[in-house]
């Protein structure tokens, strides 16, 4: 099926196919939005991801510059926002290089005819030495390590930075041994995990990374099956398209609540406050 004029994929489109072929297609192909909630407890689930989108947003301020100080006062408007700043401020993530902080950056690879993004929440890195792919992680679990190195954003975000970061490394190519992949847990600050990047990983992820894009641009039209693990269905906003007898499922029990792109097309951030500094 034919993918739209300059459609480039990214970790949240990708692990989408990985998780659901049919919700790949019914999102990045066919444009539909389905006017239902992730979660059984909406206004809540909407909360969650709202804090988490602001968490975001602080850090993004912090590291382009902005005193923590300043920060301090937007966070305390919201008890988790404070309690996921003190926990920052208490225990960050250890072993930054400090010569380069990029916040909120976004680099673009070709891989083969196909173009593929990686938005980071933060990269720092000494030109010619270590980089770190920092991840900020919001939601109320803390996703276990086998679960990390399942997913997408565990294997592009590496691979993009050593494809397309020479522009922040003075002009010279990233090394897969200098990267680094780190999920900073806000609510568990003293329990990150650490991915260590290598060449022998970086092909093996390339390899795999063109296969699955091929495979998605020459599936025929009729041939993005829905999932067999019908419990991605239960916090899937096309559960009611697909299914008529898949209820919304808890909220407590959503492993992972991150403020997706797809998700945050749906939030009213115009609603959210701006961060006074
Ligand atoms: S409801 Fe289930 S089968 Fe349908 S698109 Fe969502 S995850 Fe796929």
């Amino acid at each position: 099926m034919a993918l739209p004029e300059g459609f480039i994929f990214s970790q949240s489109s990708l692990q989408d196919y990985a998780d659901c072929a049919r919700r790949f297609q019914l999102r990045y192909l066919l444009g539909c939005r389905w006017p239902a909630p992730e979660a059984a407890d909406a206004l809540e689930f909407e909360r969650q991801l709202q804090r988490g989108y602001e968490f975001h947003r602080l850090m993004s301020r912090l590291y382009s510059g902005v005193p923590a100080e300043a920060l301090r006062h937007a966070a305390s408007a919201d008890p988790d926002l404070a309690h996921w700043w003190s926990n920052y401020q208490d225990t960050p993530p250890q072993d930054l290089p400090a010569a380069v902080r990029e916040a909120e950056v976004t680099l673009t690879t070709a891989l083969g005819k196909y173009r593929l993004e990686a938005r980071y929440d933060l990269l720092a890195g000494q030109p010619g030495g270590h980089w770190v792919i920092v991840d900020w992680k919001t939601g109320q679990h803390r996703t276990p390590r086998a679960v990390l190195r399942q997913r997408l954003q565990t294997r592009i975000y590496p691979l993009v930075l050593v494809e397309a970061g020479a522009t922040l490394n003075g002009g010279l190519s990233i090394a897969p041994e200098q990267v680094e992949m780190l999920y900073w847990f806000a609510g568990f600050p003293a329990q990150p995990e650490r991915f260590a990047y290598g060449e022998e990983q970086f092909v093996a992820d390339r390899n795999f990374l063109e296969g699955l894009l091929r495979e998605v641009e020459t599936r025929p039209e009729d041939a993005f099956p829905q999932t067999e693990d019908r419990r991605l269905c239960n916090y899937c906003v096309y559960r009611s398209l697909c299914w008529q007898d898949v209820q919304a499922g808890a909220l407590a029990n959503l492993e992972e609540l991150e403020p997706s792109a797809a998700a945050l097309e749906d939030l009213d951030l115009e609603a959210i406050a701006p961060i006074p500094f």
